[in-house]
């Protein structure tokens, strides 16, 4: 038997409302799992208080699940909990393990239990410079899994806005931009490119004005509800190995891994005027080190998704390890040791 849960939030407190939701939410759950109408065995709809035009069972029934136990309950009054919210577990019999059950989570509903709704993921999670991309590249080589830069998707917003002569400090002209954006991620031999209209810009977004760019643009909510919901469903469909400043926080708050890695801002910086070094070019180390606790304060002091330790993250600090102990011992955590 397996167990699958899921969650969408309805529009309104209407018949038509709650019944298509359920049916979204149930369609994706069987599709996603690839279950048949007739292993289901039984499914348990709640709703929370605001919503009681109708039973959400009855959008099974629509679907031509007629043979399963179907049970409503409404919940429970918690404060701070999702308005307006369908949540249903559904039950199959289709010899599938449990470990392989796709929880669902549709318009903005959360993962209310990311013991159950796991993800097999890993998300990193850490402040520019502390050997995210690097490292995260080298864990996905490992585990065969696909590497996901979601700082690169930033970057990508920031360089269509300056290309287009809109200041990245207006949140209106950034935002009306964002909407016809065309942002495409290509993953070849598991590593990510990334297409503007388009066109690869993988190369074109490392430099220090599209990092800088990408951290005012990502301080504004449209900006940040278009890239999670393409962060999430590329997670939905592969194994990732994600990194960025809210992925364990936000994105993928069910990711059976999470790392949160740091390092002295010093060490940070020396590192950028490393590679820099690398590239050819010569650089001030205090200008590169006062950029970097700039874009620090920036990422951590935002309203919307700010750069914060997941309550479940295991914190790695690398100032004084190199790539192959760190890639070692997230491998360690990954594998339960
Ligand atoms: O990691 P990277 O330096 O490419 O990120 C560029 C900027 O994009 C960050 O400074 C941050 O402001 C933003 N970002 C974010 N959320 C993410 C990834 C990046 O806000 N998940």
């Amino acid at each position: 038997m397996i167990c699958i849960r899921g969650a969408v939030t309805a529009e309104e407190n209407t018949r038509e409302s709650i019944l298509e939701n359920t049916e979204l939410l149930l369609r994706e759950i069987i599709e996603k799992n690839d279950i048949a109408v007739e292993d289901i065995v039984c499914i348990d709809f709640t709703a929370t208080k605001d919503l009681d035009k109708a039973y959400p069972a009855v959008a099974a029934r629509k679907l031509g699940i007629t043979e399963a136990a179907l049970m409503c309950m409404q919940e429970m009054y918690v404060e701070n909990s999702l308005k307006m919210c369908l949540r249903v577990g559904l039950f199959a019999e289709n010899g599938k393990k449990q470990s392989s059950a796709k929880h669902i989570y549709l318009k903005g509903a959360q993962v209310l239990r990311p013991d159950i709704a796991v993800i097999d993921a890993v998300a990193i999670d850490g402040p520019a410079g502390s050997g995210k991309s690097t490292v995260a590249k080298a864990i996905a080589k490992a585990l065969g899994y696909v590497y996901v830069d979601t700082g690169a998707m930033y970057r990508t917003i920031g360089l269509d806005c300056s290309e287009n002569g809109i200041d990245c400090r207006d949140e209106k002209a950034v935002s009306q931009k964002a909407e016809s954006t065309d942002i495409e991620l290509k993953f070849e031999n598991g590593l990510q490119k990334i297409y503007l209209n388009k066109k690869d810009v993988t190369e074109k977004i490392r430099t220090q004005e599209c990092a800088e760019n990408a951290s005012l643009v990502a301080r504004y909510p449209y900006v940040r509800e278009k890239l999670a919901s393409l962060q999430r469903k590329i997670a939905e469909d592969t194994q990732v190995v994600m990194d960025g400043r809210d992925i364990g926080t936000n994105i993928l708050p069910g990711a059976k891994t999470k790392i949160y890695l740091d390092a002295s801002s010093e060490v940070r910086a020396k590192r950028r005027v490393g590679e820099l070094k690398d590239k050819g070019i010569e650089a001030d180390f205090s200008q590169i080190l006062a950029r970097v606790i700039q874009r620090d304060e920036q990422d951590k002091n935002r309203e919307h998704n700010p750069l914060t330790v997941a309550k479940d993250a295991h914190v790695i600090d690398t100032s004084n390890m190199s790539v192959d102990e760190v890639r070692e011992k997230i491998l360690a955590i990954v594998r339960g040791e």
